[in-house]
């Protein structure tokens, strides 16, 4: 391991679960031993390590408004490490860095598209570099560098596998690529399970523990956080809501079944043969009186993927969907017709008071890059 310091103090799963803990919340030691089963002793030890590792710093409090005694609670130290976000899409891709609260530091956008990939990671490592030296980030400082990138991924190899409309790019093993280039660690996740983490630690799900996270731009991704964690499945892929059919006799889709949602609902399929080029495009429209053509197509978007949200609410037992990608430039009629017919078609009516789908707020690239090794540090 290149960086003992920071891989020792990651070490045991108590640690990120103390330190999961005190980035949610100030906590006192007392607190954290009740919320974890841990003993006083145990808590004790872990926090003198982490205080020790620069990680969390002791900060005091009045209780009851300042009337009260004095507390210590513990907190994250804002710039006790940095993570390097690097966010890999068709055609450009951003490259920048975050301290432990998600706060962007720096981004830089490059140009994608008609360039060779050798080329681009070359230009990543050496962003990173100059951002390094800007920045004047040590080594032990930065925990490495997160990478997201369209699906499919093998994230434990750090590859990137064979994302459609990106054949430059199959099979490349670009996490192993920008460490060799760069000296850092590397950490590789499918873009729409990096968003699904970033909508948990930093978005609209904060307080959510089991969603789905849909992104609809060119393609149909997700991202699934079960009871706080992202759910992988067998293999690693996670879920896939883009290839699960709406139509069993559908249109054949490359990846072999038919009436995939994709092939229904990604943004240039919906936009065909009408007068819009961009679901940007049509948002603006659908303020104008007679958008009447906006808002048929709105519906029928909405016909689509409540489909499959039904379905995925009924498999999942979720307690939200969050939308993003292009698609959430024009949320609110949107969301307002699934919202609708999901109360309407899930099964689980009774218990339900409501399954929200609503459009994300919370977008930073260079963040969700990073939340790939950022997640690491707090959970295992
Ligand atoms: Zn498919």
């Amino acid at each position: 391991m290149k960086h003992a310091t920071n891989a020792s103090v990651m070490r045991t799963s108590n640690r990120k679960l103390i330190l999961n803990l005190i980035r949610q919340n100030p906590v006192s030691r007392v607190e954290l031993a009740e919320q974890t089963n841990l003993t006083r002793a145990s808590v004790t030890q872990i926090i003198d390590e982490l205080l020790d590792a620069g990680l969390v710093e002791a900060i005091s409090t009045l209780e009851h408004g300042g009337l009260g005694r004095k507390r210590t609670l513990l907190a994250l130290c804002h710039n006790a490490r940095y993570v390097f976000g690097v966010n890999i899409r068709r055609r450009h891709c951003e490259v920048g860095v975050i301290d432990l609260y998600g706060e962007v530091l720096s981004q830089r956008i490059l140009d994608v598209s008609g360039r060779t990939a050798d080329d681009v990671i070359r230009q990543i490592a050496d962003t990173i570099l100059i951002t390094k030296k800007e920045l004047h980030l040590d080594d032990e400082r930065i925990l490495g560098i997160g990478i997201s990138a369209p699906g499919p991924v093998d994230y434990k190899k750090g590859i990137l596998l064979n994302p459609p409309n990106f054949a430059e790019w199959h099979n490349l093993p670009v996490g192993s690529l920008l460490s060799d280039l760069t000296g850092l660690e590397t950490s590789l996740e499918k873009d729409t399970n990096s968003r699904a983490l970033e909508e948990k630690y930093f978005g609209a799900a904060r307080t959510i523990s089991n969603f789905m996270l849909v992104q609809i731009d060119d393609g149909v991704g997700s991202g699934v956080i079960i009871r706080d964690r992202l759910y992988r499945g067998a293999h690693g892929m996670g879920t896939e809501i883009g290839h699960t059919s709406i139509c069993y006799d559908g249109p054949m889709c490359s990846c072999g079944n038919r009436g995939c949602l994709e092939t229904y609902l990604r943004i240039p399929a919906l936009l065909k043969n009408t007068r819009f080029h961009s679901w940007n495009d049509l948002a603006h429209a659908d303020l104008e009186m007679q958008a009447k053509d906006a808002g048929a197509i709105i519906d029928r978007a909405a016909e689509y993927l409540s489909a499959a949200l039904v379905s995925a609410v009924n498999l999942y037992d979720l307690e939200k969907i969050i939308l993003t990608g292009d698609i959430a430039s024009c949320p609110s009629p949107l969301t307002e017709r699934l919202n609708e017919t999901i109360r309407q078609r899930v099964l689980n009516r009774s218990s339900l008071q409501d399954i929200p789908v609503i459009d994300s707020c919370s977008i930073a690239p260079v963040r969700t890059g990073a939340m790939a090794v950022l997640h690491e540090m707090f959970q295992d």
